[in-house]
């Protein structure tokens, strides 16, 4: 319950900020697709963009039918949750600071949607200044430090 509670209001993982993509295997495209979410043909195989369509007010539409690689992930904090290395309090704490060092990037952005998205696409555009480009190390490092890790999906 502890586990459903931190991941209901945090969402980093579907939300854009820590992926860009969710590769899918060859079997899971056509579940995916049938909840309407647009499947990208890359080299290495089919991928969800993120932010994931999947993911309506912080929780999974398609929940019995996720890629194996969102049933298997778990970030750092998580699993330190999970192991009993910190409670719950503490981890919304993590939520909670992780969003502000977002929030801040997105304030210092045009647009909408997921901070690090906008960052990226600043970035590309050359349009990222350098008070910006610190904000977005200051929440990157932190995402990085706190949820990341080696894991990957
Ligand atoms: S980033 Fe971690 S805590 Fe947040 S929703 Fe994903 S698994 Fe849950
Ligand atoms: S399918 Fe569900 S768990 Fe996977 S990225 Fe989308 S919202 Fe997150």
């Amino acid at each position: 319950m502890s586990l459903e509670a931190l991941c209901q209001r945090c969402a980093l993982c579907c939300d854009g900020n820590l992926f860009a993509t969710v590769p899918l295997r060859a079997d899971e495209v056509e579940a995916v697709r049938r909840h309407g979410l647009v499947v990208l043909e890359r080299a290495a195989g089919p991928v969800m963009s993120q932010p994931c369509a999947g993911l309506q007010a912080e929780s999974c539409t398609l929940y019995p039918d996720r890629p194996a690689p969102c049933r298997s992930y778990a970030c750092m904090l998580y699993a330190a949750l999970a192991e009993g290395e910190v409670g719950l309090a503490d981890a919304l704490a993590v939520v909670a600071e992780a969003r502000a060092r977002l929030i801040a990037v997105a304030s210092a952005l045009p647009g909408d949607g997921p901070a690090l998205v906008r960052a990226r696409a600043a970035a590309r555009d050359g349009h990222l200044s350098p008070e910006t480009h610190a904000l977005v190390v200051r929440a990157s490092e932190f995402l990085e430090r706190r949820f990341r890790g080696h894991t990957r999906r």
